[in-house]
């Protein structure tokens, strides 16, 4: 079970994102260990190739970072300064009142950052809040202040530009960097970039980055074939009846690994060399069937995602998104890195 993860195409879709924020720094968002396709190679290479901000969602994928990044890295955490949290080395984004006066108390002179809520309703200080705290804060010297968009994967959804206008309102007279932009807002034009954009889905080959380069190919072994019969059913639940002889792979790989049980039965195929193998019966916790009748020779290995079946085409599939697709894929594969 490979996972092969192509590190020059990830540089390539951020220095790509980069080229389109001209004016601002780019960011590079390394959560859920970068997207599931592993941090710890993917923000030293893109260290190499000029990254100085790193975000993750926890305290925790933070410390295991710092070592791989040379000290003027900055990994900044999303979800600020929780109890008990370990931040040494570390970037908080302070996300409400109580974690800002927490974090000046505990972590004084130490580097920070503050996030503002300006519609989504997640995470960050609302309006009052922030107007209550703001002189406090800014004295205090914050790296930078952020916000994030709901919408900036549908550039005409009218959220965004009250968003925009909201995070202007809060911020103009600051005099701190700003940072508003994920993928999608660094697609949407200058009036999102401010001094810093925060991508994330582009640099892994996903939608809303649609130029995106492909980074991953993923590709399962072949563990036995056999033939059916016509009346013979595969898999749980007998939800598939051969209706003619079938030559059938089990292919090791399941639900346990992100193959998103829901695809089953739904015409995705795994590919040899570009030849479309039907998904046959249910996706198990540790094995798929595949249906490799139409091939003359049934390869050691089939692709799940390859150039002819992307992240977002399969995700389409499953009914969920890229991001989901990549986050899923689980601890048991062989990560391979060109
Ligand atoms: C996940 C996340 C990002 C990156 O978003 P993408 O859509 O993957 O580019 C940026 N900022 C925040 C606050 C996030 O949570």
């Amino acid at each position: 079970m490979t996972l092969h993860i192509d590190l020059q195409a990830i540089v390539a879709n951020w220095k790509a994102l980069a080229a389109k924020a001209p004016g601002a720094r780019a960011a590079a968002v390394v959560k859920a260990d970068a997207y599931g396709l592993g941090a710890a190679r993917v923000a030293p290479a893109l260290y190499q190739a000029g990254a100085r901000d790193f975000f993750v969602a926890l305290a925790s994928e933070g410390r295991a970072l710092r070592p791989h990044l040379p000290d003027d890295a900055r990994i900044n955490v999303l979800s600020g300064h929780m109890e008990g949290a370990d931040l040494t080395g570390l970037v908080p984004v302070l996300n409400s009142p109580e974690q800002f006066f927490r974090d000046r108390a505990m972590r004084p002179g130490k580097p920070f950052a503050i996030q503002l809520d300006t519609g989504m309703n997640r995470l960050g200080m609302e309006a009052g809040e922030w107007s209550a705290l703001r002189a406090e804060a800014l004295a205090a010297k914050p790296d930078f202040i952020m916000s994030h968009l709901a919408c900036a994967d549908e550039p005409d959804h009218p959220a965004n530009a009250v968003q925009l206008a909201s995070f202007r309102a809060m911020t103009d007279d600051c005099g701190v960097p700003r940072s508003l932009a994920a993928t999608g807002g660094t697609l949407m034009g200058p009036d999102y970039h401010f001094d810093l954009v925060r991508p994330g889905i582009g640099l892994y080959g996903a939608l809303p980055f649609a130029e995106a380069q492909p980074v991953v190919r993923l590709s399962l072994p072949v563990i036995q074939t056999r033939t059916v019969q016509p009346g013979e059913f595969v898999g749980y639940s007998a939800t598939w009846t051969a209706n003619a002889p079938r030559r059938i792979a089990t292919v090791s790989a399941g639900y346990a690994d992100g193959v998103l049980r829901s695809i089953s039965s739904k015409g995705v195929s795994l590919y040899a060399a570009g030849t479309a193998c039907p998904i046959v019966g249910r996706v198990s916790m540790d094995l798929i069937t595949v249906d490799v009748t139409g091939l003359a020779d049934v390869p050691g290995e089939l692709d799940l995602i390859c150039p002819e079946q992307t992240v977002d085409r399969l995700a389409d599939h499953a009914g969920t998104i890229g991001y989901e697709i990549l986050t899923s894929l689980g601890h048991r594969y062989d990560r391979t890195y060109l």
